[in-house]
Order: C-alpha cells, then structure tokens, then sequence
C-alpha cells in the first residue's frame, strides 16, 4: 500500500510518499518526514509532539493500493 501525505500550507505543494504494510508501518515512516518537513518549512510547528504530528498525518493522509485489489479478474 502507498501512503501519501502533502503539505501545502504556505508553500508549494510538497508529497511525502512511503510503501507500507499497514498504517502502524507507514505512520513509523511518515513522522520522521513529517518532523523534518514541519522544522524545515514550519518552524512555528517544529515544537508539534508526535501525537500532534500524527494526528496532522492522519487527518490528510492517503491511501492507495499498489496494484490490482479493484476490479483486477
Ligand atoms: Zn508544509
């Protein structure tokens, strides 16, 4: 499964993309992004907590399958 995660708030749109099994996995990836991305571009939100942050990825995060669940015989 590919998660993707953009940012645009107050800059071009930026995608963060992982591969991951589940959304435990894919959390474990996307928040360090996520992190980096907040103290890069956001330094008023670099202070966020990890629930804080997760809870951002959460609320805008999408899902895709990789290939083949839907409509594939
Ligand atoms: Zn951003």
């Amino acid at each position: 499964m590919k998660y993707t995660f953009q940012c645009s708030q107050g800059h071009d749109p930026e995608t963060m993309e992982v591969e991951a099994m589940n959304d435990d996995e894919a959390m474990e990836k996307l928040l360090p992004m996520a992190k980096e991305h907040l103290a890069a571009k956001h330094s008023e939100m670099a202070s966020m907590s990890d629930e804080d942050v997760k809870n951002m990825i959460m609320g805008g995060w999408k899902k895709e399958e990789a290939s083949g669940e839907t409509g594939v015989m």
